[in-house]
Order: C-alpha cells, then structure tokens, then sequence
C-alpha cells in the first residue's frame, strides 16, 4: 500500500544507484521522485555507452540488480532476442561479458516496470532543509523548490576534471565530441591507463578504425589486467584478522594469489575470495592507515581488483604488440598547442622527459572528487549549511557506513540526507560496483521505507 500521506522521497541522479533506490522504494509503497538530468533515466555513466564494444567487466551472472535474485539479469538477457544479443552467443551467456548499453536496457526495463516513481528530467541545484523538516529540491531550470521528505544523493561519479577546455585537451573523456574530429591518422595522447583509457582505445582501435598511435601515459605504466580465462569461482579466503592493517592485508592477498598460482588456478580466484571481507577491513583502519593505503597500494589495488573482459584485455594486447597502442610510466608535465595540435611533454619516474606531438590530449584518470566536486551544485549548498562535508580523503562524501546517511560538519548523521553510490567509497571502499551499490540501495530503501 502507498504511503501517500508521507512527501515523497527524493532520490537525485537516476544511474544504477537512484535507479535501484528508487526501484526498492516503490516497492516498498513509498511516493518516489527520481531526478535525472540527463534525461535518460537508468544507464547513468557507465552503461549510458552506445558502443557495442564497451563490455561489462563482470560476466552477466554476476550483474543482478537485485541481490536476493542473483540470476536476474542473466534471465532478462536470455529473454532478448539475437538483434539485442549481437554476437553474444545464448549458450554461453551465463559467463559473458554483455555490452554495456545492454546492461542500461535492463535497469531501464526494470524502472518501467515499477510503479509509483515519478520521473523528473533536469538538474537539481540546491537542496534546502525546511523548517518543519524535509527538504525542497530546486532546479536548475527555476520553479518554486520540490518538497520531499528525504533526499538520496546518488549523483555517481563526477568527470576527472573540470578545468581543460577542448580542443586542445580534454578534461573528460566522457563527453560528447572527445572524439569528434579526430583522424583516423592523428597520434593522441591519453593521459590515464586504466578502464576509462581502456574504454577509449576500444572505441578507436575497433569502431574508428584509429591506425595512428595512441600513447597512453600513467605514473606506473601499467596496462589494466583481464579476468581469468576460464573464469574460475572465488576461492574462500583466510580470515583476515580484527584490526588487520594494510600491510597485513596485502601479505595475505600475495599469499593467498601465491597458493592459487601453485596449484594451477587463477590469482583473480584467490583475490575475488577477499572481496566479501574487504568492507570489514576496510572499516577498521584507522584514518592514517587508510592514507597510507592510498599513498601505497591504491593503484595495484585498483589493477587487480577492477579488471577488464578478456576480450579487451586481448584487444589493447595487441595494439601494443603491433605498436598502435604505446604505454609508457610518466607524468603530463606541461603541454602547449603546436602547429599540428598539441606539445605534450612527459615526465618520466627516473628522471628526462619526452616530447610527444599529438592531435590532442584526453584525460582518462578517473573521477575528481575532491574539493572541486564539493564546490559544485547541489553539494556546495548543502556543505556551506553544515549538511555535508567532504571526507578528508579526497574520495567523495563522508557518510555513516551503517545508515549511509550524510555527516554534517558536526560530524553527526543528518536527519533524511542520504548518500548511496560511489561518494561513499571513504567509509566502504568497496562501493564501486554493482554487487555492493545494489546492497547500498535495498538497506537505504529498507530505512527510508518507514522515515
Ligand atoms: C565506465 C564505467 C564502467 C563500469 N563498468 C562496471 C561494470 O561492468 N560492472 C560493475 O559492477 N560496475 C561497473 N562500473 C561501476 C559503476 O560505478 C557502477 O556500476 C554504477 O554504474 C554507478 O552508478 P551510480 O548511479 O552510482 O552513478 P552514475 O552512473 O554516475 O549515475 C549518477 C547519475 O546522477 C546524475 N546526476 C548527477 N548530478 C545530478 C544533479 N545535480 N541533478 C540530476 N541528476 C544528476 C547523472 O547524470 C548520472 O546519470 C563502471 C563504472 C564506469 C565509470
């Protein structure tokens, strides 16, 4: 039954995280308001891809929106026919990597068939606390403020940087014309080597047919890791211990890769085994330990745990082995336009520099959330009135990890101000992914349904 006497709940930004949240929330009889500004609810960032070529990087039955129901999506794809399917062949769907675009099909599909959301397309600028509680949530558009009784802010991650303007260099890789213009012979710099670096030399090598060289620059140099072929199941870790630091926990990840190594299985197998417990450790680190985790094991942490599908691992292989695509560890030092695009000038780790002439520069380095993010609308707002505060480790906003609701700069929870998606990372750090936001998403539902 709908609980039509409460004000709606308020959920903002309508990727997985708002689309699951809001999902949860009817079902639970609550009015939804679920706001998007980019007027396609249900694919957000990652699956708001049109190209075929940019895949899941967890194979389809691993991918349910909803965690009590783990074959839900693998059931949904099998129901599509072969024009939806492309060349995914039905038979081996269970072990797939989808397309992405695919994947925003389904969570849309899943959105249309719940009632009691209603949809809002624009851009909320200021959410304002009300005197007799609740919020108002303003547009950017103008129009007297929405009440809600609660607000979710599931507003994914933000672009890597606001600050480079095109043509020369572009600051997200995500945007419409990042690619626009380009020559299939142009030599381009991306300044990043992870899966978003991943997605763009996909898009160029296969769908542009791109033949001039794309360089690819980080600090380490390194390219992202696929996943095991053949998959092979999560091997049961040893109990990380209360308190276990992030020196501990690294011996135990190595040993335990060690051992699978021994006895003929996949390191993936032995890592994916941590995952369970990973928010646990995480959770008992104190502040500087998490620091030092950043500093020092944030980027392996991020090869080996984020992985690509096999077939992209295979593909920027490849490119490297026919010297298409040129990875190298170093640093954009400076940059300034030349006659032909852009001077770039790398800085490598030991010392001496490379000048490389490029069309023009794509940052792929992944999302900015620092005080930049925290400066934007809605956040800024909410941060200035005490509501919100950054987490003081650059990675999105602080939260209690129980109730994922907002910290004030008192540091308390705030009354029905509440954050799911990836700004949760400092008080989760596993809270990337589909198989822990589909968890964020139910318990905030479950909390919100009676609030
Ligand atoms: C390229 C990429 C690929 C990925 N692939 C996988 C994968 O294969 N498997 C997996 O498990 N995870 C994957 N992930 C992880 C991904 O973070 C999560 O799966 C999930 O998509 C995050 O969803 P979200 O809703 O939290 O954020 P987003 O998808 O970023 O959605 C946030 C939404 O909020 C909207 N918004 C923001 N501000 C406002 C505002 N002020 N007003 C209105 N709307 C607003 C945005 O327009 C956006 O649609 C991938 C991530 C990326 C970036």
């Amino acid at each position: 039954m709908r609980c039509s006497f409460l004000r709606p709940v308020a959920v903002i930004g309508a990727g997985f995280s708002g689309s699951l949240l809001a999902i949860h929330l009817a079902r639970a009889g609550r009015d939804v308001l679920l706001i998007e500004r980019n007027g396609e609810p249900g694919r957000g960032l990652a699956y708001g891809t049109e190209d075929p070529l940019h895949l899941l990087n967890v194979p389809a039955q691993g991918m349910s929106a909803f965690a009590e129901e783990p074959g839900h999506f693998l059931e949904w794809l099998m129901r599509q026919d072969q024009a939806a399917l492309g060349p995914l062949c039905p038979a081996a769907l269970p072990t797939a990597f989808a397309p992405r675009k695919l994947y925003g099909r389904y969570i849309q599909a899943n959105l249309a068939a719940t009632p009691g959301i209603t949809r809002l397309a624009g851009e909320v600028s200021d959410v304002l606390p009300l005197a007799e509680g609740g919020y108002g949530i303003r547009m950017a558009e103008g129009g007297s403020p929405v009440e809600v009784s609660a607000v979710a802010l599931c507003l994914g991650n933000p672009p890597p940087s606001q600050r480079h303007a095109p043509p020369w260099i572009f600051g997200n890789p995500w945007e419409a014309g990042a690619l626009d213009g380009l020559s299939p012979e142009d030599d381009l710099l991306l300044v990043g080597t992870g899966l978003t670096m991943a997605d763009l030399a996909t898009t160029l090598l296969k769908a542009r047919g791109h033949h001039g060289v794309i360089h690819a620059v980080s600090r380490r140099g390194w390219l992202p890791l696929p996943h095991a072929t053949p998959m092979a199941a999560p091997i049961p870790a040893p109990e990380l211990r209360e308190g276990a630091g992030p020196r501990h926990i690294a011996q135990a990840m190595r040993g335990a890769a060690a051992q699978a190594l021994a006895r003929g299985l996949p390191w993936q197998a032995a890592l994916d085994g941590f995952r369970p417990q990973i928010q646990r450790a995480w959770r008992g680190m104190s502040g500087p330990e998490r620091a030092r985790f950043l500093r020092h094991a944030r980027t392996p942490w991020n090869l080996h745990r984020h992985r690509v599908a096999p077939e992209v691992g295979r593909l920027l292989g490849e490119a490297v082995a026919a010297g298409r695509l040129r990875v190298q560890a170093g640093r954009l030092d400076r940059w300034r336009p030349g006659p032909d695009g852009v001077e770039a000038v790398i800085r490598r780790p030991g010392g001496g520099e490379e000048e490389l002439a490029v069309a023009r520069i794509i940052l792929c380095t992944g999302a900015d959330t620092g005080p930049d993010w925290l400066a934007t609308q809605p956040l800024c707002g909410l941060r200035d009135r005490g509501l919100l505060r950054g987490d003081g480790l650059g990675l999105g906003l602080d939260v209690d990890p129980d109730s994922l609701r907002a910290l004030g700069a008192d540091g308390r929870p705030v009354r029905g101000l509440y954050v799911v998606g990836p700004a949760t990372r400092a008080a989760l750090w596993e809270a990337t992914a589909v198989p822990e936001l589909r968890l964020q998403a139910q318990r905030v539902a479950a909390e919100l349904a009676t609030a």
